[in-house]
């Protein structure tokens, strides 16, 4: 945090900050006694009209950072047909749909006209929207073109732009869209700019599209998350290995797991997850980017009223979701960017409230927690031993594939068979083989984790015991088809193994 952001958050107050008593009274009624650090920076200078770089990210209170001043300014003038006044451009649907519920609470004393332009909704309820004339157009960046160039919309009214979340946008690609939309907006306008991280195309796209900003900066949630609990967590390295760590964590964690998110790196994995651990009963859902609107908003409202205990989801699915008291977090994949980290444990823990994070790792990730720990400056502790304490990569890695090659491919075809209700899981394809051998195996990893866990609950800063230790074994790449169960070339033989051999 800035020394100004730092010093104001010591002494100011909301009513302090030169906000209208129509938006006060609104926070008052929200609950809040006190601005935060980003929101006692940020509001003056945002209602001063002055372009304002915001590096924070969510959970910090930066939305209302933004949405207050915002609210104040909008209460002098009026929309027109088709001009909305302020834009807000935001990298998902879900965070559009979020800052709308912002709108809605804190400017519930004014009668504003928000339109939400975001994919998965219908164009024409959107364009009625617009025809009305937006006050507050909140928009992710690719619908917003899309209703430009139809010719519903008018940028030239735009006094305030709002650019969120700006590092999601690039790693989404949208920097391109963005510049767009920027040079589409008359230069006269104020924005407010917020990103979690300053990449050098992040810092290059504020120089060119903000004017003497005032920059205000708040302290990452790693290096400010002390209430939450963070451990590591070994596992054998097929996805079968990691499901079963996951479900002796959540297992173990059952008393004291309100609700978790448990974060994959790749869709097609929150799915393969999601279904399983719906197999083996936990009360689980997904959200990722591949489900309609309609269906990610139920996911997320059931999981928000406490109707769903377990989320599965991908980092840009769960982008800045604002679920205030997550207990837990369950990274079934070790993220591969370290900030991603971040973010995913910036999830729990929030608003003073305690939290815990578990990461499993396998042998392949350990370079990208060498990673989060240089970037977060702090060692994460091992719940039941490190690496070094899983069986030699032999057993772990080559058993289970000789197991499956080929007649884990007939497993897998005879997986449609009907099944008795009994409380083992019914397998589907790609998981039904790796959990049918796991079973089979003697599964090492369960007790243990279960035991550990106990143990570390009693006795956070104990040590821990982790068993004989076996000389570290060479790290294996990272190959995000390894667990599809296949051996050698699998059933795409080239040409040149099959053509008969003279003898
Ligand atoms: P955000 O960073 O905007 O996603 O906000 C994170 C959470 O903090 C949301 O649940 C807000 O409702 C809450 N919040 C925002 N401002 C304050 C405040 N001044 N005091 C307490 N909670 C706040």
């Amino acid at each position: 945090m800035s020394s100004d952001a730092q010093n104001a958050q010591e002494t100011i107050k909301f009513s302090d900050l030169g906000l209208s008593p129509k938006v006060l009274s609104a926070v008052t009624d929200a609950g809040y006694v006190e601005p935060t650090p980003i929101q006692a920076g940020a509001i003056p200078h945002a209602l001063a009209g002055k372009d304002v770089l915001g590096i924070a990210q969510t959970g910090t209170g930066k939305t209302a950072a933004f949405v207050l001043p915002m609210i104040t300014r909008l209460e002098k003038g009026r929309a027109r047909a088709r001009m909305p006044r302020t834009l807000i451009l935001e990298p998902t649907r879900e965070l559009a749909a979020q800052v709308e519920e912002n709108f809605v609470k804190y400017g519930k004393n004014h009668r504003l006209n928000i339109a939400l332009l975001i994919g998965g909704v219908s164009f024409d309820e959107q364009e009625r929207k617009l025809e009305r004339g937006a006050d507050v157009l909140i928009a992710t960046p690719g619908r917003m073109l899309d209703h430009f160039e139809r010719g519903k919309l008018l940028l030239t009214g735009v006094e305030i732009l709002v650019i969120d979340e700006a590092d999601r946008m690039l790693d989404m690609g949208f920097i391109p869209d963005i510049e767009r939309i920027c040079k589409l907006i008359p230069f006269t306008r104020q924005t407010l700019f917020f990103s979690a991280t300053m990449p050098p195309e992040i810092t290059k796209l504020t120089q060119q599209f903000l004017q003497a900003p005032v920059r205000v900066e708040v302290a990452r949630a790693a290096t400010t998350g002390a209430n939450i609990t963070q451990r590591l967590v070994k596992s054998g390295s097929k996805a079968w290995d990691k499901r079963a760590v996951l479900r002796d964590l959540i297992t173990a964690e059952d008393e004291t797991l309100k609700n978790a998110i448990i974060f994959c790196n790749r869709k097609v994995d929150v799915s393969e997850l999601f279904r399983s651990l719906t197999r083996h009963e936990f009360d689980a859902g997904a959200l990722h980017g591949d489900m309609d609107q309609r269906a990610r908003m139920a996911m997320l409202e059931n999981f928000r009223n406490g109707k769903l205990k377990l989320l599965v989801a991908s980092d840009v699915a769960a982008r800045g979701l604002d679920i205030p008291d997550v207990s837990h977090i369950f990274n079934f994949d070790v993220p591969i960017h370290a900030e991603d980290y971040v973010h995913r444990i910036g999830r729990t823990g929030r608003a003073g409230r305690s939290g815990k994070a578990f990461t499993i790792v396998t042998r392949a990730d350990k370079k990208y927690v060498d990673a989060i720990e240089k970037l977060t400056s702090q060692t994460i502790e091992w719940l039941d031993g490190d690496l070094s304490a899983l069986p030699p990569p032999s057993e772990d890695d080559e058993a289970p594939r000789r197991g499956r090659g080929r007649s884990g491919k007939e497993t897998a075809k005879t997986k449609r068979a009907p099944r008795g209700k009994t409380s083992e899981p019914a397998s589907t394809e790609a998981t039904d083989a790796p959990e049918t051998a796991e079973k089979t195996a003697p599964k090492k990893t369960k007790s243990d984790h279960r035991e550990a866990i106990k143990a570390d609950n009693s006795n956070r800063r104990g040590k821990q015991q982790d068993g004989p230790q076996e000389p570290k074994r060479e790290r294996r790449k990272r190959d995000d088809n390894l667990d599809d169960g296949t051996i050698g070339f699998g059933e795409d033989v080239p040409a040149f193994m099959k053509v008969s051999a003279k003898v």
